[in-house]
């Protein structure tokens, strides 16, 4: 494994990616008043801890190794620009959106060699990528973060006493690819849900209300263990989540396949055949809570969400956060002008432009990031909402 120990252990310290502007919001409570503009922050937001550590461990990989090819899996966090900064220095991608052109079909994994070094990203990595890399005798870098870690512990738990692991999560998205490789390793099997809708389907598969072969058919690809038979492997079952998925949504698909259960065993004590453990991770939680709280407020106008767009903890900042104000999810500055804002619509995932989004007069905006949004990117959006509102950052506070 990696010989690089630099330790990243204070969660309120930020290593990377630091911006004044926004230093001096944490400064100030999240509140600062330029011209017209009220600029409100959440309590929590941006880079958390796991995101920050790994962005750090590669920086210190590119000082580490100077003579040695740098790689990463995929995409280390889903920020475009932290990716092409990497990229920019040098780092390689073995495959996903950054993979070097020449790279055949995507996957640079044919190129690699003992002397290279590879990252794992703070999403972990597949059983088959880790095998594979230990095969060729790469130095590996680890920076999976200790809270996926832990959804991880627990369905080799679920494995080791015949559960079957149900996820709340993106079929697509790294991490839960990693959680249902590791339980497919172990002979286990797994089910993905992603949102309440696909969890009530399954609720009516556990109680004889849906046809199993019907329901089999009806999944996505990747979304269930390759020899998975709703009608063997449902009798027990024990919940996870993706560690960025909305909290609310995991409660409430535990609650539902927990009552399903119940009503399918009325004679069985619900241990025996239903567990949960919400794996949601602290950061975020608190990351949600904040633009919960922001948003409860009654003081904004509309609502600023700033990450990558494959990011699910920021597409999900904007569920929780959007309510009876706009609330718009922006990649980054150049989406913001004073007459329209390009942003993504949740309902479709389709970037859209909204016209004349900012109001006249006084205006409270809130701000919020998702976790792999780095504070120098948010810092600019901030500065691009100012101008678009024809203040400027350095302005002094109008007085009213
Ligand atoms: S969002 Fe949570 S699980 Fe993901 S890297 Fe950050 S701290 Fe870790």
């Amino acid at each position: 494994m990696s010989d690089t120990d630099t330790q990243y252990d204070d969660p309120f310290q930020r290593y990377s990616y630091r911006s004044s502007l926004i230093e001096e919001l944490r400064n100030t409570g999240g509140r600062m008043q330029r011209g017209r503009v009220t600029v409100r922050t959440a309590r929590t937001f941006g880079f958390c801890w796991g995101v920050d550590r790994a962005v750090a461990m590669v920086r210190d990989a590119l000082r580490d190794y100077p003579d040695r090819r740098i790689w990463l899996l995929d995409q280390i966090i889903h920020n475009p620009q932290v990716n092409a900064d990497f990229k920019d220095m040098g780092v390689r991608f073995v495959r996903g959106p950054f993979a070097d052109a020449s790279a055949s079909e995507g996957d640079g994994s044919s190129q690699l060699s003992a002397d290279d070094v590879v990252v794992i990203p703070a999403f972990s990595a597949t059983v088959e990528d880790t095998e594979q890399l230990e095969g060729i005798g790469c130095t590996i870098l680890d920076t999976t973060c200790p809270w996926v870690v832990r959804p991880h512990l627990r369905t080799i738990k679920y494995v080791e006493d015949g559960f079957t692991t149900v996820i709340h999560g993106l079929v697509q998205h790294e991490e839960t690819r990693a959680s249902c490789s590791l339980i497919a390793s172990r002979g286990g099997q797994y089910l993905v849900v992603a949102d309440q809708g696909e969890a009530e389907r399954l609720c009516r598969v556990i109680r004889g209300e849906l046809d199993a072969g019907d329901y089999l058919d009806s999944l996505a690809a990747g979304a269930c263990s390759a020899d998975f038979d709703p009608t063997e492997h449902l009798t027990r079952i024990g919940t996870i989540n993706q560690t960025t998925m909305l909290a609310s949504e995991t409660r409430e698909i535990e609650a539902l396949i927990r009552e399903a259960v119940a009503a399918r065993d009325p004679a069985v004590e619900i241990a025996e055949s239903f567990r949960e453990l919400n794996t949601i991770c602290r950061a975020t939680q608190e990351n949600q809570d904040s633009v919960v709280a922001l948003a409860e407020s009654g003081e904004l106008d509309l609502l600023v969400v700033v990450g990558g767009f494959d990011s699910s903890n920021t597409r999900n900042l904007t569920r929780v956060g959007g309510g009876c104000f706009p609330s718009f999810h922006v990649l980054g500055p150049d989406a913001i002008e004073a007459g329209v804002i390009r942003h993504r619509c949740a309902k479709t995932g389709n970037t859209v432009s909204t016209d004349n989004w900012l109001p006249e007069g006084p205006i409270s905006v809130g701000f919020t990031a998702g976790a792999s949004t780095p504070d120098t990117l948010l810092g600019d959006v901030v500065e691009a909402v100012l101008r678009a509102a024809g203040e400027r950052v350095d302005a002094a506070p109008s007085v009213s």
